[in-house]
């Protein structure tokens, strides 16, 4: 974990956030290769699950809502996590990670607890300038609220019938008692979900199809491999009381196996809770008002980004590589002049840099010699290096070298572009 941290660091994927102040506990920035790779993470999943179906839609709502929302959705009485506290040093800690004996990580002193109480994890903030009860709001603890709120404006306003989902993608906050472990628990977190609305008679198909789809998604997507995930049966009396099956992604992080996503399925409970004088759903033949009833898969987007730099990290031959996906890389190629005092192999590999930016994101790279540039490219996961070299100035190809077995082609630099497109479909 070590050194997946450092990495991020050294090569601004994730920094500590706010660090010439001291930093801010458990608070972190994407730098300029962590934005691309979440960003490459977010698009992919749009474009799988919203722009090639059908059957779902889209939305981006605010990240405060009235707080009735919260009220209906029982977040404001049931949203929290049991806590004690030390006797001693009064630091307190989730009691489902503490048996009561158990040492206190902060001051060393044994068992002396206080009893559980409930910890409400909803961040509170008030509107405008006067710190009253009457201004109180929330910043949202999940996305999927909204998709529920907003259920009759989107369905009258795209006339989706039965299935359907409504994708979001976006930040939401808790006030974790014990956030840690690098950015996998976090404050602030971005989370992509989906309701899929169904009637009742079909949820386990439908429960099904989901299950499958997620698994496509960590494996041929995100490219995790199968061995490191693990799903967990969420059994009665730990799921949500309305939720009659949910299953839990687990994934293998250099910290132990812990949660990557989950999927549930949520009765029609909150339908049910935000539109208590009618049902929102009309059958178009029957003419039948009813509650549709919802699968939920979420996906932590920040997790993603975890889970795929831990299974991409390899130190092999004395270099380390991040063997992402090609698709999933923050650049998909890098563009070297193969020495960076000849004026007309920079010029030349400038040219070529500048074409190929407009089909993808492409690093520049003069410095040193190649083997520490290809080294350097490594590390960020950069799949294929672009070399201009002599032979470029007289017959205008390339050599291009690959991240995974290191092997080099020569290709004519007119044709490099649709090469490289060509290999990102393979894959
Ligand atoms: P956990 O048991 O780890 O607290 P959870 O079951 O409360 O997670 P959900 O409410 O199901 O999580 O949230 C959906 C997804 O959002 C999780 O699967 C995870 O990927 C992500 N997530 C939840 N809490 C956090 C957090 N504090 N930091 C980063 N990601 C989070």
């Amino acid at each position: 974990m070590e050194d997946i941290v450092s990495l991020a660091k050294r090569r601004g994927f994730v920094y500590p956030g706010s660090e010439i102040y001291g930093g801010l506990a458990n608070s972190w920035d994407y730098g300029p290769l962590g934005t691309e790779l979440k960003n490459n993470i977010k698009q992919l999943w749009w474009k799988r699950f919203v722009h090639q179906r059908d059957d779902m839609t889209g939305i981006d709502a605010a990240l405060i809502m009235n707080p009735k929302v919260w009220e209906a959705s029982r977040h404001l009485e049931n949203f929290s996590d049991p806590l004690i506290e030390c006797k001693n040093c009064h630091d307190r800690f989730r009691f489902a990670h503490m048996s009561e004996d158990v040492v206190c990580p902060t001051c060393g002193k044994k068992g002396r607890w206080t009893n559980p109480k409930q910890f409400n994890l909803m961040l509170k903030t008030f509107l405008g300038s006067a710190e009253e009860q009457a201004n109180v709001a929330y910043f949202r603890p999940e996305t999927a609220q909204a998709m529920f709120v907003d259920f009759k404006q989107v369905l009258d306003t795209t006339r989706k019938k039965l299935p359907f989902g409504i994708a979001q993608i976006g930040k939401a906050f808790r006030n974790e008692i014990t956030p840690g472990n690098f950015i996998f628990r976090t404050r602030e977190f971005e989370q992509m979900e989906i309701e899929y609305f169904v009637r009742e008679a079909d949820w386990k198909e439908s429960f099904e199809e989901w299950r499958s789809q997620m698994w496509s998604w960590m494996t041929d997507t995100l490219g995790l491999k199968k061995e490191h995930i693990h799903e967990l049966e969420v059994p009665d009396g730990k799921r949500a009381h309305y939720s009659k099956r949910t299953i839990d992604f687990e994934y293998d992080y250099p910290f132990g196996t812990k949660e990557l996503y989950g999927l549930a399925y949520r009765g029609d409970f909150d339908l049910k809770n935000h539109f208590k004088e009618a049902p929102p759903y009309r059958d178009a033949e029957t003419n039948e008002l009813f509650y549709p009833h919802v699968i939920e898969p979420t996906w932590g987007v920040d997790r993603s980004v975890l889970a795929v730099l831990c299974d991409a990290y390899a130190e092999e031959e004395g270099r380390v590589v991040l063997k992402l996906r090609p698709h999933l890389a923050p650049y998909k190629a890098a563009v070297f002049p193969l020495l960076a005092n000849k004026p007309e192999l920079v010029a030349k590999a400038k040219e070529i840099h500048s074409a190929l930016k407009m089909h993808f994101a492409v690093a520049w790279d003069h410095r040193g010699n190649i083997g520490k540039r290809y080294f350097a490219q490594d590390e960020i996961g950069t799949p294929w290096c672009v070399t201009v070299d002599f032979q470029t100035l007289e017959d205008n190809t390339v050599t291009v070298r690959d991240r995974d077995t290191l092997k080099q082609e020569r290709i004519k630099a007119t044709e490099l572009a649709s090469h490289i497109a060509g290999k990102l479909g393979e894959v």
